[in-house]
């Protein structure tokens, strides 16, 4: 069903994921791309901020860009649950009718995303990795990888209200903090009882095991193909020891089984954001492209001089990884 006014849609807004009170490194990401949006379309901002408690972090949201706040506190939004949030969020939206809806592509973002689009009958493009605004028709152009990562497409969503997108973490640089920076927040009830839910949490079971945070480091010094083996992981390993920085893989790495899922790096994959990005024996193809080329620093080591990742590389070096990965280690362990 296509909303007939399509004016009466207007802002920005952001949902808000948090965990333990702190808000997750995406939200502040689309924060900084929700203000670029708006300031185009020449009007506000906002985030949406559910939960249970959740009062302490509104100040955050306003130092990030925020020019208003939209707040559910409700302790039966303690742990997200899909109906709850979706219930929730659906109201706001409803009532308040946003131009835009932005979440990050998570667990719980592909989740709540899915389930509140088909509820307003809207359009819903997932996974983005880049957001713009036409200044023609004022439609928010949401570019995503297609065709297994072969294109680039750019949705529009035409005659639906909200226009709704998720967009992976790490694609977006963080808005700095402006501090003092303030707004108004609007707080509503959820309006559903505990009772009203069929799902229960009975347990939340903390991970165990080695976490890989690829998403959070710094320095990746990541291995494809190239390498040859299992075991030649241990030479990126010494390199990123040295460096401080975290193991990454290209998908065949991974699919040779040198290395865990957890590792890899692209489309299908992680995608990071990190100072200094190493692509060691990886040729750089779209999908692995896709999840890395917004590093500040990309240090490509490849043998073939017409890679695909040499283009995009800040530094190459053209050569043998096998001499030239121990020979950079030794140099940074001297330093
Ligand atoms: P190759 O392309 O084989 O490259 C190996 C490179 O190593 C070459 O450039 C070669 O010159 C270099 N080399 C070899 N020996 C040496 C040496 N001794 N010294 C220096 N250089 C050397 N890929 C991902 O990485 N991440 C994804 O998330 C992902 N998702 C995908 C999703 C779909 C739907 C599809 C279809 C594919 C996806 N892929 C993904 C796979 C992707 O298309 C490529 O196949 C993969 O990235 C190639 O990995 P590679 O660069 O390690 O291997």
């Amino acid at each position: 069903m296509a909303v007939k006014n399509l004016e009466e849609y207007q802002g920005v807004w952001v949902f808000i994921e948090h965990s333990g009170g702190e808000i997750a490194p995406v939200s502040r990401e689309l924060l900084g791309a929700g203000r670029k949006v708006a300031d185009k379309l020449k009007t506000e901002l906002a985030g949406v901020l559910l939960g249970s408690k959740v009062e302490e972090m509104i100040p955050e949201v306003f130092a990030r860009g925020a020019d208003k706040v939209y707040v559910i506190d409700d302790p039966v939004l303690e742990q997200y649950r899909t109906k709850p949030f979706t219930h929730g969020l659906f109201n706001l939206v409803q009532k308040y009718k946003p131009e835009v809806v932005l979440m990050g592509a998570t667990t719980l973002g592909r989740d709540l995303s899915g389930a509140v689009a088909t509820k307003l009958e809207t359009g819903l493009t997932a996974d983005c990795t880049e957001l713009d605004v036409d200044p023609k028709s004022r439609l928010l152009l949401q570019t995503r990888p297609a065709f297994g990562g072969n294109i680039m497409a750019t949705i529009l969503c035409r005659r639906h209200r909200p226009q709704m997108a998720t967009v992976r973490p790490r694609v977006m640089p963080e808005p700095p903090r402006q501090e003092g920076r303030t707004g108004q927040v609007i707080r509503e009830e959820l309006g559903l009882r505990e009772e009203d839910i069929e799902t229960q949490i009975v347990e939340v079971i903390e991970e165990k095991g080695k976490a890989v945070y690829l998403d959070k480091a710094e320095i990746i010094v990541a291995g494809g193909r190239g390498l040859g083996g299992a075991e030649n992981f241990k030479l990126l390993e010494e390199l990123a020891d040295t460096l401080g920085g975290t193991l990454g893989a290209s998908r065949a790495a991974v699919e040779a089984g040198w290395i865990s899922a957890d590792y890899q790096v692209g489309q299908t994959g992680t995608t990071v954001r990190p100072k200094v990005y190493f692509a060691i024996g990886i040729s750089g193809a779209i999908q692995h492209l896709v999840g890395m080329q917004t590093s500040d620093v990309i240090v490509a080591i490849n043998k073939d001089p017409d890679a695909p990742i040499i283009k995009v590389a800040t530094y190459s070096i053209i050569g043998d990884l096998f001499k030239v990965v121990p020979a950079l280690t030794q140099r940074f362990r001297e330093k």
